[in-house]
C-alpha cells in the first residue's frame, strides 16, 4: 500500500488528539502503548518522506539544537503587571473605580482566576501554527525562547479544530511547575548533587531559561492561557469567549475560572480558593477579576504598566516564627552596611528563608533582635522577607547588637541620616522629596493648597568610609553588575565572582569582559572543566549587547534603581548625552530629586567611574532607545498589516513601522492610513478597497518605508 501525504495528515491530526486528551483534559482515550504505535508510524513516515515534514509535528517538539544566547523579543503590544489588592474593601473601591471609568451603574461582571505563581509567556500563533514563544521579560521585551516552549506538551503546536483559527493570535499565560513535580525534580537535583530550586516558580523560570531545549524537555512544566495580546481575523466580546475558545482550540485553561455575576460572588470565590489552595497541584498566591467585557477594558484602559480593568487579589503574607542566630553586617555596592538577621532556616511563603535584612540602623534600633531571640517573618510572594517581631528572650538574654566601628576593609564605618520629605495635599500625598528645598519651591510654585506636612523621614545608616577601594563594596558591585535586571551574566555567581576576585581574575568590572584571557587557568578549577567555562564565556558575550537602561543600572549610581534608569534611559537616549548633562536637566525630570541628581554628577565626575565607564565601553554594544524622528512621514499614521508576507517577518516590519512613528493597527477602520498587504490577503484588503485606503504591496514596503 502506498502511503499518501493525506494519510500522514490526518495521522499527525490524530496524535495530536490524543496528547491534547492526555496532557491537557488529563483523560487519555487511549493505551500508552497504543499511542505509541501511532508515534512510531508518524516517526517511520517521516524518515521515509522527509519533505513531508513541517516543524507542527507532533514528533517535532525538540528539533533545534541549543543556542548560545536568546534573541529579544520586542512584544507588540505590553505585557503589563497586574495590581494587588489585600482586602475585601480594596477591591471594592477598585469596582467604584471601574464603575466610575465606564460611568455605568450596572453591576460590573467579573472574570476571576486563581493566579498562578508561575513564569508569564507570550505565544504567537500563526494561522493556528505556534511561530513565537517569549518571555515577558520587563513588559516591553522578552526573550524568544520558542525552541524551548515547543517541548512543554500542553502547549499546541498547532491549534485543534478547523474553525475560526485566525491569521494571528496572541496568547498570554503562565508556565509553571506543578507541586509534585517540583518535589520528584529536586529529589533528582539532590541525588545527582545538583543545586536544588527554591520554589517551583524558579524552578520553571529556570527551566525556560535553558539555552539547550532537551533540559527544558526534560523539566516537567505546564501551562495555562489567561488572556490575548495582539489578534487578528478574530474578535472577541468577553474574557469569558476567550476562555471558550481556547478551550476549543486545544489551549489548556484553568477548569477553576469562572464569572461572577456581583462582588458577593467575586468575594467567595476568593474565598474557596483560599480554602482549597492547598490541594491544588500548583502554587497560587492569589485570585485575578477581570473585567468580563472586552469593550469595557478597552474603555478603562491602563496605567503605568498594569490594566485598570483587572487586579489581583493576594492571599495575606504568610508569618512564621524562627529563631535568631546571629546579627551580621552586610556591605553593599555603595558603601552601606546593613544588619542582617540569620535565622534558622524556615519555609515561609514559599522558599526556605536563613537570612533577613533589617533594612537600617533605625529598624535595627527598634525591633533591639539579639542572637537567641525569637522573631516572626512574613512574606508573601516576591516580596523580601521581613521580621515583623521580636520576641525576647527571657533568661540570659544576648546583650544589645553594637554597631560595628569599622567596615570589613579595615575603614571607618560612620553613621547618617537620610531626610526625605513629603508634600501633601490634605491626606493625598502629592511627592515625595529628597530635599527640603525643592519642597518648598514646589509648595511656593503650586495654585493649589500644597502643604509640607511634619513628615521629615530620618532613617539612619551606616556607611564604609573607605571609598570605592573598599573590598566589601567592590564585591557589591559586581554582584549588582551581573544581577538579572542589569547585565543578567548567567554563572556568574556570588561565589565564583569572589574566587575570581581572589584569584585577581577580576579587579574592576570591566574585567569581566576579558575573562575569556583566563580561560585555561580557571578550567584547572575545581568545579570547572572546559564546558563550564565555555559556557560562562557564552553568557558573558551575549550580555555585550545590552539595553541602554540596563547598562545605567548595572554602573549602580547610587539610589539609581530601575526605574530611574529607565526614565534617564528614555530621557537621554544615549550614554554620551548622560554622561555630559548637567544637575540641572536632571532635576527637571520626573522622580529625580537633587539628591539624585548629584549622585549621578559624582559619579560622572568621578575619575575612576569615569574610567570604568570608558573601559566597558568598547566591550559593549548598547542598545539606545529608539529615536523616533519627528519628521517621519509615518509619524502617527494609522497601518495595518495583513495577508502573508514573503520578504518581510511581520514583527520586523511591525517595529520598524514603530519606530518611525506609526501605529500599527489590527483592524481597518476610516481612521487606516495604509493597508500593506502580502499574499492571501482576505477581509482586510475588500474593507481598505471600500473605505479607499491606501494599499501598499510586498514590493513596495522597502520605498514606502524609506520614502522622504
Ligand atoms: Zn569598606
Amino acid at each position: 500500500m502506498s502511503d499518501s501525504i493525506k494519510d500522514y495528515e490526518l495521522l499527525k491530526t490524530e496524535i495530536r488528539k490524543h496528547d491534547h486528551s492526555y496532557y491537557v483534559l488529563d483523560n487519555p482515550q487511549i493505551s500508552d502503548a497504543e499511542y505509541d504505535s501511532l508515534f512510531l508510524k508518524l516517526i517511520n513516515l517521516e524518515k521515509k518522506y522527509p519533505k513531508w515534514v513541517s516543524p507542527e509535528s507532533p514528533s517535532q517538539r525538540v528539533g533545534i539544537s541549543p543556542v548560545t544566547a536568546f534573541s529579544t523579543h520586542q512584544h507588540a503590544k505590553n505585557m503589563l503587571s497586574l495590581s494587588n489588592c489585600f482586602n475585601d474593601e480594596e477591591f471594592f473601591d477598585f469596582d467604584k473605580r471601574v464603575n466610575k471609568s465606564l460611568n455605568s451603574s450596572v453591576q460590573t461582571k467579573y472574570f476571576c482566576e486563581p493566579k498562578i505563581d508561575g513564569a508569564a509567556v507570550s505565544l504567537t500563533y500563526l494561522n493556528g501554527i505556534l511561530e513565537i514563544g517569549a518571555t515577558r521579560g520587563d513588559g516591553e521585551t522578552g526573550e524568544n525562547i520558542t525552541s524551548n516552549v515547543r517541548t512543554i506538551n500542553s502547549i499546541p503546536l498547532k491549534l485543534i479544530g478547523l474553525k475560526d483559527i485566525p491569521e494571528v493570535l496572541e496568547v498570554r499565560g503562565e508556565i509553571f511547575m506543578p507541586k509534585d513535580e517540583f518535589t520528584r525534580l529536586n529529589k533528582l537535583q539532590e541525588k545527582e548533587g545538583n543545586k536544588l530550586f527554591s520554589n517551583p516558580r524558579n524552578a520553571a523560570s529556570g527551566s525556560l531559561r535553558q539555552l539547550d531545549p532537551q533540559i527544558t524537555k526534560s523539566r516537567p512544566l505546564h501551562f495555562f492561557a489567561h488572556g490575548v495580546g495582539i489578534t487578528q481575523g478574530i474578535s472577541f466580546s468577553s474574557q469569558e469567549e476567550v476562555f471558550k475558545k481556547f478551550e476549543s482550540w486545544g489551549l489548556p485553561v484553568n477548569p477553576l475560572n469562572t464569572i461572577a455575576i456581583d462582588l458577593d460572588d467575586c468575594i467567595k470565590y476568593f474565598e474557596e480558593i483560599d480554602k482549597n489552595r492547598e490541594s491544588l497541584n500548583y502554587e497560587i498566591d492569589g485570585v485575578v477579576y477581570k473585567v468580563n467585557n472586552l469593550d469595557d477594558q478597552n474603555k478603562i484602559g491602563e496605567i503605568a504598566r498594569s490594566p485598570r480593568w483587572a487586579i489581583a487579589r493576594k492571599f495575606p503574607a504568610e508569618e512564621v516564627k524562627t529563631k535568631i542566630i546571629d546579627i551580621n553586617f552586610q556591605v553593599g555596592r555603595t558603601g552601606v552596611i546593613t544588619p542582617v538577621a540569620k535565622l534558622e532556616k524556615v519555609f515561609v511563603g514559599g522558599v526556605n528563608v536563613s537570612n533577613c535584612t533589617l533594612h537600617n540602623i533605625d529598624e535595627l534600633e527598634r525591633l533591639d533582635p539579639r542572637p537567641g531571640d525569637d522573631v516572626v517573618i512574613k512574606r508573601a510572594g516576591d516580596v523580601i522577607p521581613q521580621i515583623i517581631k521580636v520576641i525576647a528572650k527571657d533568661k540570659n538574654r544576648a546583650s544589645k547588637v553594637k554597631l560595628p566601628k569599622l567596615c570589613e576593609c579595615g575603614s571607618e564605618a560612620t553613621l547618617n541620616h537620610a531626610e526625605s520629605w513629603e508634600v501633601r495635599e490634605h491626606q493625598t500625598l502629592i511627592k515625595k522629596l529628597d530635599s527640603i528645598y525643592e519642597a518648598k519651591d514646589l509648595i511656593k510654585n503650586a495654585n493649589k493648597g500644597y502643604t509640607l506636612h511634619k513628615v521629615q523621614q530620618r532613617a539612619a545608616f551606616l556607611k564604609c568610609m573607605g571609598g570605592r577601594s573598599c573590598d566589601a563594596r567592590i564585591r557589591g558591585s559586581f554582584y549588582h553588575f551581573v544581577s538579572r535586571k542589569a547585565f543578567d551574566i548567567e554563572g556568574l555567581g556570588k561565589e565564583i565572582i569572589n574566587r575570581f576576585l581572589e584569584l585577581s581574575y577580576f579587579k574592576d568590572i570591566q574585567d569581566i569582559f576579558t575573562l575569556e584571557n583566563h580561560s585555561e587557568e580557571i578550567e584547572m578549577l575545581e568545579g570547572f572543566g572546559s564546558k563550564s567555562v565555555e559556557n560562562l564565556i557564552q553568557s558573558i558575550n551575549s550580555s555585550r549587547n545590552i539595553e541602554l537602561h540596563r547598562f545605567i543600572f548595572g554602573l549602580g549610581i547610587e539610589e539609581v534603581g530601575e526605574a530611574t534608569a529607565r526614565n534617564l534611559s528614555n530621557h537621554f537616549k544615549s550614554i554620551e548625552k548622560l554622561m555630559s548633562t548637567s544637575f540641572d536637566e536632571l532635576i527637571t525630570l520626573d522622580d529625580i530629586g537633587p539628591r539624585v541628581a548629584s549622585n549621578i554628577m559624582q559619579f560622572f565626575e568621578n575619575d575612576y567611574c569615569k574610567n570604568m565607564v570608558s573601559e566597558l565601553l568598547p566591550h559593549l554594544k548598547i542598545q539606545n532607545p529608539s529615536l523616533i524622528n519627528q519628521d517621519s512621514h509615518l509619524l502617527n499614521k494609522t497601518i495595518v498589516i495583513t495577508g502573508t508576507l514573503e520578504e518581510f517577518k511581520r514583527d520586523e516590519l511591525k517595529n520598524m513601522l514603530l519606530n518611525k512613528g506609526a501605529k500599527v493597527s489590527g483592524s481597518v477602520s476610516s481612521k487606516t492610513n495604509y493597508l500593506i498587504v502580502g499574499s492571501n490577503a482576505g477581509s482586510k484588503l475588500a474593507k481598505a478597497n471600500k473605505l479607499g485606503v491606501e494599499i501598499i504591496n510586498e514590493d513596495q514596503i522597502s520605498d514606502f518605508l524609506n520614502e522622504k
